[in-house]
């Protein structure tokens, strides 16, 4: 398949191969067409599968076959969970688009309006927005969206998470009806469905799910261990077998900084990233594992979701996930230099049930294993839950302004 074959035409071409794209990604090849057909589409593939292409390319080319008034109301809006996501776009959209004679801006939180209304003032075709600044200028009447013919919902399930349902709402209100909507998610959960049901009219379902091969590549191991070992036995693990540039997923980011403290009192190096931390420190982060700086690397699946992660040689999941989908996108992560990976699974006695769904979803066995020295003796009702997530009034002392006691979103 090539970048030709999808209809492109020639001023989106030429900006392709300037960047250097040899061919279209999967979700690429199957997206573009879709949406240079005029329809609705929700795109779902893993993390640095190239899906911002995959909508700005068409997106590009559907506004510049039509002419424009002087005026040049906004006519495309695209969507981001935050500012890094936003201005990444932002990137993409003036590199692809600039042989064309279409103009766009970034809107974002945190910043000084003024620069980010004058731009708008001037007339742009295309907005990159996220939701909280967006409807902060619609408020004030600074912009209208009363022409928009193009929504681009990116990251969507990072939106979820973040909590900003609520706003897409919102913002959806102020769209015309009749208009092309497109929802590009890393995930395909039934949250996303409903979305995809509320805002989206007849869409193509795309989906680039890895190729099994891959998943069949990695060398995976899932040891039984007790809840309450864990953290002595993952550290074990990476310390005994001398092991650099772990990736370690937990399920909270409570877990990840717990974890991440005992490392580093353990004198194994660590850091932690989560949905709290922001872009910036993320990427940071990943980049002191890539360059040895710290050994590990423990995240939520959130935080993982935005970072374009390079393949790493151990992924180790310290919880199992329990959307199956996401261990799959874990394990992805390991790899090195065209060799395969290990990704090693810690299963607690109450967590053997997402382990059956996984090996289910990947149709690949995974017995479970012992770690001599942490046989397992923990039965299904000797474990608490759920901890963590929900705060337990009986026993903390509620202070007058603790944010920590109002539910949150999980990550
Ligand atoms: P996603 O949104 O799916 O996480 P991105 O759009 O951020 O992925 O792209 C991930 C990386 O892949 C970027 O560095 C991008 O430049 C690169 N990329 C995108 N499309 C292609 C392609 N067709 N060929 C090679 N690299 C690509
Ligand atoms: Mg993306």
């Amino acid at each position: 398949m090539s970048f030709e074959k999808l209809g492109l035409n020639q001023s989106i071409l030429s900006a392709v191969r300037k960047k250097g794209y040899e061919n279209p990604s999967t979700i690429q090849a199957k997206a573009i067409p879709q949406i240079l057909a005029g329809r609705d589409l929700l795109a779902s593939s893993q993390t640095g599968t190239g899906k911002t292409a995959g909508f700005t390319l068409p997106m590009l080319q559907l506004l510049s076959s039509r002419t424009l008034g002087k005026k040049r109301p906004i006519r495309a809006l695209v969507l981001t969970p935050t500012r890094e996501l936003a201005a990444q776009v932002f990137d993409n959209v003036k590199t692809y688009g600039e042989n064309l004679d279409l103009r766009s801006t970034v809107i974002f939180g945190g910043v000084n309006q003024n620069p980010q209304v004058k731009a708008i003032r001037n007339g742009v075709d295309i907005l990159v927005a996220t939701p909280g600044r967006l409807l902060d200028l619609h408020n004030q009447r600074l912009l209208s969206l009363s022409q928009i013919e193009l929504l681009v919902l990116d990251e969507a399930d990072r939106m979820l998470d973040m909590g900003f349902v609520r706003d897409i709402r919102k913002i959806l209100a102020l769209l015309p009806n009749k208009r092309q909507t497109l929802l590009f998610s890393a995930t395909f959960s039934d949250e996303i469905k409903k979305l995809t049901k509320e805002f989206l009219n007849n869409p193509a379902v795309v989906e680039a799910t890895p190729e099994s091969t891959t998943v069949e590549k990695i060398n995976q191991r899932a040891y039984q261990v007790d809840k309450k070992q864990k953290s002595d036995a993952i550290i074990d693990l990476i310390a005994g077998g001398k092991w650099q540039q772990v990736l370690v997923f937990t399920r909270t980011k409570h877990a990840a900084n717990r974890l991440t403290q005992k490392m580093v009192k353990c004198d194994v190096s660590a850091m932690a990233i989560h949905g709290n931390k922001s872009q910036s420190a993320r990427t940071k982060a990943l980049a002191a594992l890539h360059s040895n700086e710290i050994r590990v690397l423990v995240a939520t699946d959130i935080a993982a979701r935005g970072l374009d992660i390079p393949l790493l040689p151990h992924v180790i999941n310290y919880e199992l996930p329990n959307v199956p989908e996401d261990y799959v996108h874990r394990i992805g992560r390991t790899g090195r230099a065209g060799a395969s990976g290990e990704a090693i699974s810690l299963v607690s006695v109450d967590e053997i049930a997402y382990l059956k769904s996984i090996e289910k979803l990947i149709g690949i066995d995974l017995p479970l294993e012992v770690i001599a020295g942490y046989e397992p003796t923990e039965k299904p009702g000797d474990i608490q839950k759920p901890k963590g997530n929900k705060p337990n009034f009986n026993k903390r002392k509620p202070k007058s302004n603790n944010r920590n006691f109002r539910r949150k979103p999980r990550n």
